[in-house]
């Protein structure tokens, strides 16, 4: 299987590069953000629970979303592979990950982590408000806390993977395809 974690900071355009790839990989998608975002539509009550974390730019807890993850990923039979989009998050969403996927027989291929820098950021997420609809987009102050967020609990999964030597860092910056090739290549030079 191909298992790619598609990691970086809020905007940095994990969510348009995920529907790149899993058109030329044939990949699931999973992304929590938008699995908790279907919650909130269907009034669920893992709904109600996630957007009182998402409208504050908080991390919803580790236990939920782990066990709403690996419930997502028991949904497929025989996948080619799964690209995580916005998983995981923190230390412990790694840990639990790498566990799950070793009782599967299966491993994490590599993580490819967009790199965009915070001015950039900000200047996308406002930008992405005006058609998102997502009340986490549009509130400068929110957009502040979700970057700081990611910079204290989620930057460092990115050495879980360097341990593993699965990390690779991609230029997130520039247009949408410049950017896929970067990602395609990076892919077609680890599965070779
Ligand atoms: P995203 O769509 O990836 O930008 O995620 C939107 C929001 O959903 C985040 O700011 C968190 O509140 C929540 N969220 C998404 N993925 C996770 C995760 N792996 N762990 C905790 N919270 C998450």
């Amino acid at each position: 299987m191909l298992n790619i974690v598609l990691f970086g900071p809020p905007g940095a355009g994990k969510g348009t590069q995920s529907e790149k790839l899993i058109d030329r990989f044939q990949l699931v998608h999973l992304s929590t953000g938008d699995i908790f975002r279907a919650n909130i539509k269907g009034e669920t009550e893992l709904g109600k629970l996630a957007k009182s974390y998402m409208d504050k730019g908080e991390l919803v807890p580790d236990s939920v979303t782990i066990s709403m993850l690996e419930s997502e990923v028991n949904k497929y039979a025989d996948p080619k592979g799964f690209i995580f989009d916005g998983f995981p998050r923190t230390s412990a969403q790694a840990d639990a990950l790498d566990n799950f996927l070793t009782s599967k027989g299966t491993e994490i291929t590599a993580m490819l982590a967009l790199e965009v820098e915070e001015a950039e950021l900000k200047t996308r997420l406002l930008n992405r408000a005006q058609t998102s609809g997502r009340p986490d987009d549009a509130d400068p102050e929110i957009i502040q806390n979700r970057i700081n967020v990611y910079n204290r609990e989620t930057a460092p999964v990115a050495d879980f993977y360097r341990a593993q030597n699965k990390y690779r860092g991609i230029n997130g910056i520039g247009s949408i395809e410049e950017i896929s090739d970067r990602l395609f290549k990076a892919i077609e030079t680890i599965v070779v």
